[in-house]
């Protein structure tokens, strides 16, 4: 979703309390993916798991349902990038999964993902998972008062780039708040000291996604969901939700 916008909306402490209950539901979900995600588990079945997470927290899913998506959670293995449909797909050793997931409590929402490799440890796919995540903690220190949004993306973009990898740009990171995609675009790269201005209390979901081929070409599939990589290549995608403190960067999906 690509919005415009020249100033960012500020949450007000009452706003993040709920921000901050929906994150960590959020967070609960994740734990309970990587808890299970093994060889012989279906993307369904994570997807059931983290239904039984929202059920337990009393939160419900900004996923489901949402353009008429089918589950509360996107699961996207190998070349898959993001916006992938959970179903009868069986795990298999050393498939990258990309589990994104977000949670709404009492109207407020929380929005992460995360990538890992099943149940072994391949030099290239390690090299491409860690570099997202680098990327998304480079992108999160410059969520600070008085910075720019345009420090995000350059920030993701250095890290992406150094390490030869692509990243698409039809697809980015958002404004958070009362709806799962708010203003701004969050792009994921950017100009240093260029774009709105970021203050206390403004909470950005951030999400390098990485394409390992190092071309930065996706197709949508048949589907009309699954955004896969051009060249057949792995991807991996990293998100938090992320608030603008006085003291810092605080990450709002992280228990
Ligand atoms: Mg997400
Ligand atoms: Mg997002």
């Amino acid at each position: 979703m690509r919005l415009r916008g020249s100033t960012i909306s500020r949450r007000t402490d009452d706003q993040l309390r709920h921000m901050r209950a929906a994150g960590r539901v959020v967070a609960e979900m994740h734990e309970s993916i990587r808890a299970i995600a093994r060889p012989g588990v279906t993307t369904l079945r994570l997807d059931t798991v983290a239904r039984e997470v929202l059920q337990r927290r009393n939160a419900t899913s900004n996923f489901l349902g949402y353009h008429g998506f089918p589950a509360v959670i996107c699961a996207s293995v190998n070349e898959e990038l993001v916006h992938g449909i959970p179903g009868d797909r069986v795990l298999d050793e050393g498939d990258l999964i990309s589990i994104d997931c977000g949670a709404i409590i009492n109207g407020w929402h929380g929005d992460a993902a995360f990538s890992i490799e099943i149940a072994t440890s391949t030099p290239s796919t390690q090299r491409l998972i860690t570099t997202a995540e680098a990327a998304l903690d480079a992108a999160i220190r410059q969520m600070v008062d008085g910075g720019h949004l345009g420090d995000i993306g350059a920030a993701v973009d250095s890290i992406v780039s150094a390490a030869g990898y692509g990243s698409p740009t039809d697809y980015c990171g958002h404004g958070i708040g009362r709806a799962m995609h708010e203003e701004p675009d969050v792009e994921n790269r950017g100009r240093r000291g260029k774009g709105p201005l970021l203050e206390v209390g403004v909470v950005l979901a951030i999400e390098p996604m990485l394409i390992g081929g190092g071309r930065n070409d996706v197709v949508e599939l048949d589907d009309g969901w699954t955004v896969v990589t051009a060249d057949g290549s792995l991807a991996a995608h990293a998100e938090h939700t992320v608030l603008v403190t006085p003291n810092g960067p605080e990450i709002l999906t992280r228990l």
